[in-house]
């Protein structure tokens, strides 16, 4: 008897963070098999998905053996070396990694985005190797690691010779401007191999200390014309890298400038309103666009949406916190990753959907401090 059993194609991810595991909620839903390639057996989606090969992402043969094994490779993180993918792209696997390395290398290397991007697009910037090539760039300016860093880290604030030498002591560097911005938003937009693109609407990050502790969709206090511009330069970034999936534009608001910051090339977390607030999740968006299957409709569900990161505090049990918050506040959807919990780390993610902004966060913010144990059960 033949087997009537369909064939789910089996898509690759790289990387077993909080991304990874939220891709597994719509893969479920939509029968495709993610394959896990981890660090370790104790990476947070390794507890949603089932199928995990532990290897190490900077060794040839190990990506090598897994992109085989799979029928299209996606990402959880940036941090896969470009050479390695440039090299699985030469020995006949270009198609299956999406994105590919031509797209991933502007979201890897922050020179390479300053180059692309429009100069008007981008704040004044310079690479130096040495404190001589700094001299006439100004303080205070802001310092970046041309490679890496996420959360605030590989960015500083510096004021002055001795503090930029301190830093040039570790490598090169991005300067940039202090752009004395209004707001930071992000774009989010999905395209697949086929050029099909859709984008979200516009999202406000609010960050403390580097890290984002809210989000706000629709970006409050930006008008229609500022949010479609967002929208069109990063339809034209998603055109000119030629990214496959989610892609996630940051960009800092000056009065009715826009210049762009960084660029994320998979599911985000500015993006993370989108699972209950939008028709197609992040999620669901990236599986189908890295598929090349027809892309879904980012309408959103409510007129506006909010999130709050849940930042590890000193309460190491968050599930303590359902009952107080679950009572309190029906509307609220929480999402753990099932993280070891450390001061500062996001371990999970609140949602709101409604009609008051103001309302929502002050919600939202409620819930987060309490899981991080700041707020307690009276508290407004
Ligand atoms: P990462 O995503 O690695 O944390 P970012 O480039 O997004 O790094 O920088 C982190 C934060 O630093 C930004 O969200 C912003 O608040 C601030 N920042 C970065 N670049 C600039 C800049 N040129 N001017 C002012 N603030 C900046």
């Amino acid at each position: 008897m033949t087997s009537r059993q369909s064939t789910p194609p089996i898509v690759g991810v790289i990387g077993g963070g909080q991304l990874a595991r939220m891709m597994a909620a719509p893969a479920g839903a939509l029968g495709i098999h993610i394959r896990l390639l981890a660090e370790s057996a104790h990476e947070c989606a390794t507890q949603v998905i089932s199928d995990v090969v532990v290897g190490d992402f900077r060794d040839y043969e190990t990506l090598r053996a897994f992109v085989s094994s799979c029928d299209v490779v996606t990402f959880d993180h940036e941090h896969v070396p470009n050479a390695l993918l440039r090299r699985l792209a030469s020995e006949g696997m270009e198609a299956k990694l999406q994105p590919g390395p031509n797209a991933l290398q502007y979201a890897q290397e922050k020179v390479k985005m300053r180059e692309l991007v429009a100069p008007e697009l981008s704040p004044r910037w310079k690479q130096v190797a040495d404190i001589d090539e700094a001299r006439d760039f100004g303080f205070p300016c802001i310092a970046k690691s041309l490679i890496g860093g996420y959360d605030g880290k590989g960015v500083w604030r510096v004021e002055s010779d001795s503090e930029l030498s301190e830093l040039l002591k570790h490598g090169g560097l991005l300067l940039e401007e202090l752009v004395p911005f209004d707001a930071e938003i992000s774009v989010l937009i999905a395209r697949s191999p086929h050029g099909q693109a859709a984008v979200w609407a516009v999202t406000e990050t609010i960050q403390e200390n580097g890290i984002c502790v809210q989000t706000v969709t629709p970006a409050s206090h930006l008008s229609d014309e500022v949010a479609g511009k967002a929208q069109s330069i990063a339809l034209t970034i998603a055109e000119q890298t030629g990214v496959v999936g989610v892609m996630a534009v940051e960009m800092f608001v000056v009065g009715e400038r826009l210049l762009v910051n960084e660029l994320a090339m998979r599911p985000h977390n500015s993006g993370h309103w989108s699972i209950e607030g939008a028709i197609t999740s992040q999620f669901e968006q990236h599986l189908r666009a890295v598929l090349d299957l027809p892309l879904g409709a980012t309408d959103m569900r409510a007129r506006h949406v909010v999130m709050g990161n849940i930042l590890g505090g000193d309460k190491a049990d968050l599930h303590r916190a359902f009952l107080h918050l679950f009572a309190r506040d029906p509307g609220l959807k929480v999402h753990l990753y099932g993280k070891e919990v450390r001061p500062g780390r996001k371990v999970g993610h609140v949602t709101l959907l409604g009609e008051d902004t103001k309302r929502l966060s002050a919600r939202a913010l409620h819930a987060t401090e309490f899981f991080a144990g700041r707020a307690g059960e009276h508290d407004e």
